[in-house]
């Protein structure tokens, strides 16, 4: 049989492949994306999860990365208000750090630069007085509150694929590319192989987009063959999950003494985010995780502000990531740029696009980069219905068809067509699908229509769902990247699950 021929062949799954697959696919390009684990079970789900500029990058004069941060803010809280919302954040002053005025001319750069229509700009506030003294030590008086966002960065990688598979991508996950080598009529023959069954399969690309984050300088030396001109600087982050160290629901950005920053984070309901760290990472990027030294790191920073002292024995979970970082030299880890590039290699008629670097908040703004290579290397899609650059800023992500503001009212919407629910999973279920709650709940009268309860308020239906139509496949996938309820199950209702899932298999593989 002949092997499909597609425009792009992307390798890897994370926010960047799925973002440009979304863009690709809509203006047109025919795509093939392969995983070689689950989509987004890299780097994009091991992120502080912020939607920022990035104030430290100021420091480095990145100028151009913030401002298109800044932008890109309100650009998918408007595409995903469910996944995405506001928060605010308290940088307090210390004496013996960066001066008061440092930190107000930062934060005035931050509101000025640009993108800020819906967010509440910079307030001065007295952090020994109402809720700003909670949690706090003694001694801090004066400190600034500013907004960023958050997302569900696993999520954000989820919805990509969602609208680029409903859009005509081909996405495969769990799929790993073994080999790419040049077509002798032009362009590529990609062999992959299906993780678990080893069933191999090989396809054609008029073009590689190489966008295997940790994984991108090996792709192209030992899958494409070629000697890789930019190479990645593997740069480690770690968090913790404590029980809550305050009440309140704003974010903490502490500075330490080395100059580098860390937030606190309300997480997950009952929890504190604590990250990051930066840290060289010469290992597989598979087998990173949270050090000993990270996690005392992180508890002594956070211990130097609160006014209890936070203990590693405290740490109810962790998790770390390698930063794909575009090596530019720089000397300590935490000045390597976090801006983007882009690198072109067209030899022997055989285009491989290479991508370094980046964040999540940016990632729409770098598929935009990769298009305008893709349209230069290929020329203009040959498909009509094709839209034009720009509508991924337009176009909501499946489920977010709401307006930024209107999350309430979906909340009350999912409770008056579900009366069964309570307030806690109506919440819960806008905030992880939006509006396809609706789709993952059609024909459910009471609560037993959604089956098994595995633990928090894991529904059968729900585990279903996300393995019909999410890719999901393991315990892991769904109730530590997909949701968070793992924090709120014990051992053996991660097993059932488990065992669940095993009988399951095959019955429930994505649409
Ligand atoms: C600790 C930490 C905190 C961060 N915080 C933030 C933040 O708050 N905000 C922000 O905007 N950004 C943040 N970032 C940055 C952001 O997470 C990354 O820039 C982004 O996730 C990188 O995405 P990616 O798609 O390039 O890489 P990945 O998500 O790693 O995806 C690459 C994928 O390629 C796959 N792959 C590799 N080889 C193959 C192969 N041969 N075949 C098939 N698939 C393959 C891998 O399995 C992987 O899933 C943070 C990063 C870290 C580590």
């Amino acid at each position: 049989m002949a092997e499909a021929v597609y425009d792009l062949a992307i390798i890897g799954g994370g926010i960047n492949g799925c973002g440009i697959a979304r863009d690709a696919v809509g203006r047109g390009y025919s795509v093939y994306l392969c995983e070689k684990g689950d989509l987004g079970g890299a780097t994009s789900s091991a992120s502080t999860k912020l939607l920022h500029g990035g104030l430290r990058y100021l420091e480095h004069y990145e100028f151009r990365l913030v401002k298109e941060a800044l932008i890109e803010r309100e650009t998918l809280w408007g595409i995903a208000p469910h996944i995405v919302r506001p928060l605010r954040f308290i940088l307090p002053y210390s004496k013996g750090l960066r001066p008061a005025w440092m930190l107000r001319l930062g934060l005035f750069i931050y509101d000025h630069l640009g993108g800020r229509k819906l967010l509440p700009g910079t307030l001065r506030v007295k952090l020994d007085q109402g809720i700003y003294a909670q949690g706090l030590r003694k001694g801090l008086a004066l400190g600034f509150e500013y907004s960023d966002c958050w997302v569900e960065d696993n999520r954000l990688v989820i919805l990509n694929a969602i609208d680029a598979q409903e859009r005509g991508a081909v996405i495969a996950a769990r799929t790993k590319c073994v080999s790419a080598k040049p077509h002798g009529e032009g362009g590529w023959t990609v062999t992959t192989e299906e993780v678990g069954t080893g069933i191999r399969r090989t396809i054609r690309a008029r073009m590689v987009i190489n966008a295997g984050g940790p994984w991108a300088s090996s792709i192209v030396r030992d899958i494409a063959g070629r000697a890789p001109r930019g190479r990645v600087r593997q740069v480690q982050g770690s968090h913790i999950v404590v029980p809550k160290l305050y009440d309140h629901d704003r974010c903490f950005i502490f500075q330490n003494a080395d100059g580098r920053i860390v937030f606190t984070i309300p997480y997950e309901g009952q929890y504190t985010l604590i990250g990051t760290t930066d840290r060289d990472y010469p290992g597989d990027p598979a087998g990173v995780k949270a050090s000993p030294e990270e996690i005392e790191y992180l508890c002594a920073l956070a211990s130097s502000y609160f006014d209890r002292t936070v203990n590693p024995a405290d740490v109810v979970w962790t998790y770390s990531g390698v930063r794909p970082l575009y090596d530019d030299g720089a000397s300590a880890a935490q000045s390597a740029t976090r801006d983007y590039v882009l690198e072109l290699d067209e030899q022997s008629n055989a285009p491989i696009l290479s991508i370094f670097g980046g964040k999540i908040t940016t990632y729409r703004r770098l598929a935009e980069s990769a298009l305008e290579r893709i349209e230069q290397t290929l020329g203009m899609p040959a498909r009509r219905t094709a839209l034009e650059k720009g509508w991924t800023g337009r176009a909501s992500l499946p489920g977010g068809d709401f307006k930024p503001g209107e999350f309430g009212m979906q909340v009350a919407r999912l409770k008056r067509d579900y009366p069964f629910l309570s307030n806690e999973l109506a919440t819960r279920l806008i905030r992880q699908y939006g509006t396809r709650a609706w789709l993952l709940l059609s024909g459910a009268r009471e609560s037993s229509d959604l089956g098994e309860v595995f633990g928090a308020d894991l529904t059968q239906t729900e585990v279903d769902f996300q393995c019909r139509h999410e890719w999901a496949q393991t315990a892991d996938d769904i109730v530590f990247r997909r949701s968070k309820l793992g924090l709120r199950m014990s051992k053996a209702e991660i097993g059932r699950l488990e065992n669940y899932l095993r009988g399951a298999a095959g019955e429930l593989k994505s649409a």
